[in-house]
């Protein structure tokens, strides 16, 4: 094949969308993938229901992005939640918002999403080259692939997600190509994972896999209420995951491994209240029985309460206490390999205002390879659509000053 003007690495959806802003400012453009097709990672995130965005105020929606917030704000200001929202119409697949205030598309999957992005790439005139691997530059510059195969193009965007689910394509191999550049890149971290418990063998037999619902959970000081899945190896769902850099920063702090993450499992309702309902539940009834309908907690929150409150209290106040702060004992965060995204990436400030790496020029990135993080909720994947369309954006800009200055 001939060299594109503009390389676009990585079929995720950063990737297609800067692939996207260029063919549509009539760029010929190549899109590399090394997967036998794209987007593998996206179409998984539409199995549960694929939540594109989030529907609340714009403040509290950056706020998600801790450290990134004030460096995103740009970004996602020019394609923000309702430009995604009418873009995902505009392609055949209207959105709606969950109680949550989450976003889904009506079809609540992705697949019919990417087929008619992917036809509507093809019509810009996108080219898609699957089954193949970039693995780093020559030393003239021109990109190289697994099967020998080199190009000069006259912009790169890079574009080749984090490390999480790397069976799906995306598995930072790229990190060390970056930094022999010089370029620094923070190590890829799970995030949105599940933390580690040893639960009892009744725990894990009759409850893996159900939910502990209104519930608050607490580490370093931040709490966050939801809901939680117990799994065989721990916990885990929107309520831990809100929790991830609180949660790694303990892992990290821990000097025996293990630390402590509060389980409240009645937080609408502080002790006392909680004592005079028990209170109302006569003394001689079991202890299960008292803690269902005193307290109304659930089988599975009954048995998570035994695992972690080795002896009962003696009095209604002192075990509504002990209700409200279960102290489960965390013996790690589960690997990259099972977290929904990876934290950790390409420094901000390795990159200009239009993404592009200040020590590269010519070369942009995007999406999840740049280091920004955020919990579940729609917040992954617009971050990686506002960068895709900014890189696009800046490469474009880039190949447009390249040519005037050459006529
Ligand atoms: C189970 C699951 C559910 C999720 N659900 C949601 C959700 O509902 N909402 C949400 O906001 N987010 C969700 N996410 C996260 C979201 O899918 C990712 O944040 C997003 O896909 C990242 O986009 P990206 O384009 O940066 O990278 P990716 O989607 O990972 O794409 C990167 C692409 O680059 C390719 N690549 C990597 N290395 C090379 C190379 N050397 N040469 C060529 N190609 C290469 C990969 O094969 C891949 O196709 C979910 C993730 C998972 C795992």
């Amino acid at each position: 094949m001939s060299t594109p003007a503009a390389a676009v690495i990585g079929a995720g959806p950063a990737g297609l969308k800067a692939a996207e802003v260029l063919a549509a400012g009539s760029v010929p453009v190549t899109v590399f993938e090394k997967m036998p097709s794209p987007a593998r990672k996206f179409l998984m995130a539409g199995r549960g229901g694929l939540n594109l965005t989030h529907s609340e105020p714009p403040e509290a929606f950056l706020s998600r992005y801790g450290h990134a917030a004030d460096w995103l704000r740009g970004r996602i200001g020019t394609l923000g939640p309702q430009d995604l929202r009418a873009w995902s119409a505009m392609l055949g697949q209207p959105t709606f918002e969950g109680s949550s205030g989450r976003v889904f598309p009506e079809s609540f999957k992705a697949s019919p999403l990417l087929r008619a992005w992917l036809r509507q790439l093809d019509q810009l005139g996108v080219r898609l080259e699957t089954r193949k691997q970039w693995t780093g530059w020559t030393n003239g510059s021109a990109l190289s692939f697994s099967d020998g195969s080199v190009f000069k193009p006259a912009v790169t965007v890079l574009a080749l997600g984090g490390a999480s689910w790397p069976r799906l394509g995306a598995d930072g191999s790229w990190v060390g190509l970056l930094r022999a550049r010089g370029v620094r890149v923070s190590d890829l971290r799970a995030s949105n994972a599940g933390i580690s418990v040893a639960w009892s063998q009744q725990t894990v037999q009759r409850f893996a896999g159900q939910p502990l619902k209104r519930i608050a959970l607490t580490v370093g000081g931040e709490t966050v209420a939801g809901e939680a899945m117990i799994s065989q190896a721990g916990l885990e769902g929107g309520a831990v995951y809100a929790l991830s850099r609180w949660l790694r920063e303990a892992a990290d702090a821990a000097t025996d491994g293990s630390f402590e993450v509060c389980l409240d499992l009645k937080p609408g309702m502080d002790a006392e209240q909680l004592a005079g309902r028990l209170a109302k539940v006569a003394r001689k009834q079991s202890l299960s029985n008292r803690l269902r309908k005193g307290a109304g907690l659930s089988p599975q929150a009954i048995s998570v309460w035994r695992d972690f409150t080795p002896q009962v209290p003696a009095d209604d106040l002192a075990l509504a206490h002990s209700i409200k702060a279960v102290s489960l004992s965390a013996t790690g965060i589960q690997p990259l390999d099972r977290a929904i995204s990876s934290a950790g990436g390409i420094a901000l400030d390795e990159l200009d205002e239009a993404l592009m790496l200040t020590r590269l020029p010519g070369v942009f990135a995007c999406g999840e390879m740049l280091d920004w993080d955020a919990p579940t909720g729609g917040y992954l994947l617009q971050a990686c659509f506002a960068t895709g369309d900014a890189a696009g954006r800046g490469a474009l800009a880039w190949l447009e000053h390249n040519r005037m200055e050459q006529s």
